[in-house]
């Protein structure tokens, strides 16, 4: 009985932390550019300015109406900061959060509309201006090759190395990036769609993040929209709009997590039992680990194992909400897929490697049907970051 008190409390303890972490939430907002780094330059308008008027904005919105959330702003003046500074930033203060604020550009001028990116492949080619636009800010620190470790942002080579970022934030990163741009829309924005690309302060946050391109600095229109006051208010507000829906589809999501965890925990621990059934399982308990310890003994080699687990590589084909039948036409013929539960989702894989050349072999033959899969890898059954694995090595 003292054993089921004590597993109790522990549970009770467990949630009551976890409603207590669940209570706080870190969201550190980063206004793109600054100081000698002015962005891209419009005819009335610097991109390091609309950037940080939208961002305070932001910011005041999020801190007025949310009580729970801790707000914190890479810069909050007119000052440069490396992308380094802005991703240490981001992991100094255990951030839930990280949103990038910019603004486009392009050649053509008629070009219009606001855009959200996360971290990623998909259709990575046709984002890459975009990406090596922003990234090139690091030519402007002295030392960047060795700061950035040799990553060229002008060279479409240093983006290979973007194909082990797909990691565990992917699936929050894009839920909150469709609400932004879902917000957008509600506001009258030109939608250019949710986008991936290799963005360096993105890859060093540990945490969901993305970089939403507001409009276009180069369009005339466009440009006086963002350099009004209505127009910073409305395109703030659109993200803050996103950040309330998805908290609350977060914080609904952790709820049902716990209740059912809660339930599980209480099938296993029954507050009574009757006195008969107590004994027989007691005894039942005893014997078995009895027999355990004199199995392992027999199996204890004579030196202690030196081998250390090495990290598994699978490929992620889909998810969705509910476990598919063997066979279904989502698996588009391909065999021997199983699923990792998580949250809410049924993640399928493919592949058991712990070669991650094998596994990348794998993902460009997958890719031909699943255009979007990506990397996974487990370390003793525990998903872990690629990165990670890799550098377990
Ligand atoms: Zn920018």
């Amino acid at each position: 009985m003292k054993t089921y008190i004590y597993k109790r409390l522990t549970v009770l303890f467990s949630v009551v932390i976890t409603w207590f972490l669940a209570c706080s939430f870190t969201v550190v907002i980063d206004a793109g550019h600054g100081g000698h780094d002015p962005g891209a330059i419009g005819s009335i308008a610097k991109e390091k300015d609309l950037n940080l008027a939208v961002s305070k904005r932001l910011a005041k919105l999020i801190e007025d109406s949310c009580s729970d959330v801790d707000v914190f702003m890479t810069r909050k003046t007119d000052v440069f900061l490396t992308l380094q500074e802005r991703a240490n930033f981001v992991n100094k203060h255990n951030a839930d959060l990280f949103i990038c604020v910019h603004t486009n550009s392009a050649e053509n001028k008629k070009v219009t509309g606001a855009e959200t990116f996360t971290l990623g492949m998909d259709k990575m080619a046709s984002n890459l201006d975009v990406a090596m636009r922003e990234n090139s800010v690091m030519m402007l620190e002295d030392d960047y090759k060795t700061t950035y470790q040799g990553f060229d942002p002008n060279s479409v080579e240093s983006y290979i190395m973007f194909e082990f970022m797909q990691d565990q934030y992917l699936d929050k990163s894009l839920q909150f990036a469709s609400a932004v741009q879902q917000c957008f829309v509600k506001t009258g924005r030109v939608d250019r769609g949710v986008r991936q690309a290799g963005f360096w302060v993105l890859h060093k946050s540990a945490c969901p993040s993305v970089l939403v391109e507001m409009g276009f600095i180069t369009n005339k229109e466009e440009e006086q929209f963002l350099a009004s006051e209505q127009g910073k208010q409305q395109i703030a507000m659109a993200i803050f709009n996103a950040f309330r829906s998805y908290k609350a589809a977060l914080e609904k999501r952790q709820v049902k997590e716990e209740k059912e965890e809660v339930k599980e925990e209480q099938k296993e621990l029954p507050w009574t039992l009757p006195e008969e059934e107590k004994d027989k399982q007691q005894k039942q308990t005893k014997s078995k680990e009895k027999k355990e310890v004199e199995k392992t003994e027999e199996k204890k080699p004579a030196v202690a194992s030196k081998e250390v687990s090495k990290p598994i590589y699978r490929v992620q084909i889909f998810a969705v909400k509910a476990p598919l039948k063997a066979g279904d036409s989502t698996f588009k013929g391909v065999k021997n897929a199983d699923y990792v539960k998580a949250g809410n989702f049924y993640k399928y894989m493919v592949g058991n490697e712990t070669d991650y050349q094998k596994a990348l072999d794998l993902q460009k033959k997958l890719r031909e049907k699943f255009s979007d899969c990506f990397i996974v890898a487990f370390l003793d059954g525990k998903q872990i970051s690629v990165k990670e694995a890799l550098e377990k090595k």
